[in-house]
């Protein structure tokens, strides 16, 4: 191995948030992690695990790239869909009223 050019290793003791500890090498003195294997829903057994996102990144990547061109063709799109279902049940309940008062006018 070349001389200084590498640095310390420690053998370290790395705790979680969950209060697990367990020996790691590392060139860190002290880790601490979020997530371990002990706490991990996964490693629980637990199914329907969505997202987990302790430390909000997918929010700051949404916000960071909110104002990208494609994101927001998309969700103006998903606005107009919006808008036409909106108008389409609008119409619906109008033909239905008219149905109504149609009925009771010749009765
Ligand atoms: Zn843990």
């Amino acid at each position: 191995m070349k001389k200084n050019i590498h640095p310390e290793y420690y053998e370290v003791v790395a705790s979680c948030h969950c209060g697990a500890q367990f020996k790691i090498g590392s060139t860190l003195k002290e880790v601490h992690v979020d997530i371990c294997s002990k706490c991990h829903p996964i490693f629980k057994g637990e199914k329907n695990i969505k997202v987990l996102d302790s430390e909000g990144r997918i929010g700051r990547f949404k916000k960071r790239y909110s104002s990208t061109k494609i994101l927001q063709e998309k969700a103006k799109e998903r606005e107009k869909r919006k808008e036409l279902v909106v108008k389409e049940e609008e119409e619906r309940k109008k033909r239905k009223q008219e149905r109504i008062i149609g009925k009771t006018s010749t009765v």
